[in-house]
């Protein structure tokens, strides 16, 4: 289901062939996938993905970025660390572009330039894709055995910046996902406007 979603994506945007080709990238997403979600996790980490199978982190970013379009079986979530109260908000797009801190409603340091490195990119596996594959493991489990937890030297690799997302977006100066593009004009509206206002 997720990886048949990817093949329409990939019929839809040819170019992300010369990325990563489909079928070099998708046996690799769904033992990712299975492995993830087997440990706990919604969610998906492009670093991590890179790092397990040696690919260039910016590739994967780029492809990511396409699997969260709006139709995609990924969805875009922006964690954020208020830096007046240190909360961690998880917010959607709409939540970032009016960004208001759920504990003590600062707006965040939206005037300095550090707001887009400090606001990291979450890809959560929708709902119905995250249900069908903890589906599918439940049928397997009784016949595998469990595979082991992550290995400590491969711990946590850091999150990816809304900044990197930014500029990975324009991939060959054409953006992977407008709605993107438009968050970015928004926000850096938002941000001229603080740095013109300290
Ligand atoms: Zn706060």
């Amino acid at each position: 289901m997720f990886i048949s979603e990817l093949a329409n994506i990939y019929s839809k945007k040819p170019y992300l062939n010369n990325i990563i080709p489909f079928h070099e990238i998708s046996p690799q997403l769904e033992l990712f996938i299975n492995q993830e979600v087997r440990l706990g996790a919604r969610n998906l980490n492009p670093y991590r993905f890179s790092f397990k199978f040696a690919h260039n982190p910016k590739d994967v970013i780029n492809l990511f970025i396409a699997f969260s379009t709006s139709n995609g079986p990924l969805k875009r979530l922006y964690r954020y660390d208020c830096n007046e109260c240190g909360e961690t908000n998880i917010l959607d797009d709409e939540q970032l572009k009016n960004f208001k801190c759920y504990n003590c409603s600062s707006n965040g340091n939206l005037e300095t330039k550090n707001f887009l490195e400090d606001v990291r990119v979450i890809f959560e596996i929708k709902e119905p894709y995250l249900r069908d594959v903890r589906t599918r493991l439940k049928d397997r489990a009784s016949s595998d055995k469990q595979e082991g937890r992550i290995k400590s030297g491969e711990a946590k690799q850091s999150e990816v910046s809304l900044k990197e997302v930014f500029d990975m977006n324009k991939n060959d100066k054409s953006p992977i996902d407008n709605d993107l593009l438009e968050l970015e004009a928004e926000l850096m509206h938002r941000l001229s406007y603080g740095l013109g206002h300290i």
